[in-house]
């Protein structure tokens, strides 16, 4: 069972056709769906690919005032944030599943959007300007970068092919199909990637790709200008340094000769091919995941798009610093102890930690205290601090509670009510197990 938005239900019918795709349901963008008694989902527009939502959920038997956030991919913006809060009612967030494509800091995508829009346009435009007869190609995957192509097609109607075609009419809302053109002798042609580039492992233009493709035009060229838009266009070093890249070919390569490439004449016997990078993703910027995680605040992060469990790790831990530190200690206490709850506490489940008292061997209890430290840290305690904390107070519970009341008193025993055994480890574990993993980039 697929459950998504209309463009995507219109897109996997046109892409896989309807008789593969079965059982798909679609959700209006915006609306609280329930599944069961319990499951409650909202989508929201992700401002990523078409179709592509973020899901705002709750299961409300195992929480009345959570829910968690799932993003999916995604390019977060201030309507984005502001759309995802207006669905979390006098909820907090739990969990938010993070499209951490950008998640490392100094690593790539720095500009906005709109910027990368316009810096594409101001280029597509000089050129046209300068050169009537150039052929502009803009590569793009199957689908997304429509932002890009819908401002450059104010300069001309963007060529796209009959497939691309089918897919821009799958597009809800938008009128990007108004855009673009099947007439092949305009100046603008949208092409795939491969084309213009090859990004992995590292960029190289593909001037035989420009040149085979204006050659299938059956046009008169003086010029081709490749566009290609991705967020890696400004990682350091070589993509930086080789952003425009240009070349000559002869002529007859270009109008129809099926010669290899060789060396011309003069410049009039040449066709100049510049191949440019522009920094355009449908991913957040670091700086964006930054401002979102800043608006949500939620208990937990996990990164969805990471290499390796290092890289994992590391953003797991940069970004608990956006975490609500005292949400997590008073979640934390309130399923150790059922205190300090907040408003709607009182219900939970009563959770104690295991006594010293306990048949425990010392061994054991080292490897407690280690568990102890990592989830405190999880939480967003400094290191020091908690060692500090865990070496004053016996328990783990007790040291939580100090470090979030700043004060030297640890938890009343008055307040301790039934005790129910659960090892800290364990438990932290069933609390904040990511359960989604995913390597693959769109
Ligand atoms: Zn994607």
């Amino acid at each position: 069972m697929i459950h998504c938005s209309q463009t995507t239900a219109s897109l996997l019918q046109t892409v896989h056709f309807e008789s593969e795709v079965k059982n798909i349901t679609v959700h209006d963008l915006n609306v609280e769906y329930t599944i069961g008694s319990e499951f409650k989902f909202t989508f929201i527009d992700a401002n990523h690919c078409p179709g592509a939502v973020i899901v705002v959920y709750s299961n409300s038997k195992t929480s009345k005032t959570y829910k968690d956030v799932h993003c999916g991919d995604m390019r977060s913006s201030p309507s984005v944030i502001h759309n995802i809060k207006s669905f979390l009612g006098d909820n907090k967030v739990n969990r938010v599943y993070l499209d951490s494509t950008y998640g490392i800091e100094g690593r790539s995508l720095v500009m906005k959007q709109e910027e990368s829009v316009e810096m594409a346009y101001s280029i597509v435009k000089d050129e046209l300007n300068r050169n009537p007869k150039s052929l502009i190609l803009l590569t793009c995957y199957n689908i997304g970068k429509e932002k890009l192509l819908k401002r450059i097609s104010s300069l001309s109607p963007v060529y796209v092919n009959p497939r691309k075609k089918s897919m821009l009419e799958c597009i809800e809302n938008d009128n990007v199909i108004e855009c673009v053109t099947d007439d092949v002798g305009g100046n603008i042609h949208v092409v795939p990637m491969n084309v213009g580039a090859t990004m992995h492992p590292y960029y190289v233009p593909n001037y035989r790709g420009c040149v085979d493709y204006a050659e299938s035009t059956g046009k008169r060229w003086d010029r081709i200008v490749c566009v290609v838009g991705t967020g890696w266009a400004e990682v350091g070093g070589w993509n930086e340094k080789n952003k425009v890249c240009e070349g000559r070919v002869p002529r007859e390569m270009v109008d129809g000769g099926k010669g290899v490439m060789k060396r011309a004449k003069d410049e009039d016997d040449t066709v100049s091919i510049e191949v440019r990078l522009v920094p355009y993703s449908e991913h957040s910027s670091y700086a964006e995941l930054c401002e979102f995680l800043k608006a949500l605040k939620p208990i937990k992060v996990l990164p969805t798009v990471f290499k390796d469990e290092g890289e994992r790790r590391r953003m797991e831990k940069d970004f608990c610093r956006f975490c609500d530190r005292k949400e997590v200690g008073r979640e934390f206490v309130k399923k150790m102890f059922g205190v300090g709850g907040g408003e709607k506490g009182g219900e939970e489940e009563v959770i104690e930690l295991n006594d010293d008292d306990d048949d425990n061997d010392n061994n054991n209890n080292n490897n407690k205290d280690d568990e102890n430290l990592t989830a405190m840290m999880e939480m967003g305690f400094e290191r020091n601090a908690s060692i500090a904390a865990l070496r004053k107070r016996k328990n783990v519970g007790d040291a939580v509670h100090e470090l979030l009341s700043g004060k030297e008193e640890g938890v009343k025993e008055s307040s301790k009510p039934e005790k129910k055994k659960l090892s800290p480890g364990k438990m932290i574990n069933d609390f904040f197990k990511p359960k989604i993993k995913k390597t693959k980039k769109s």
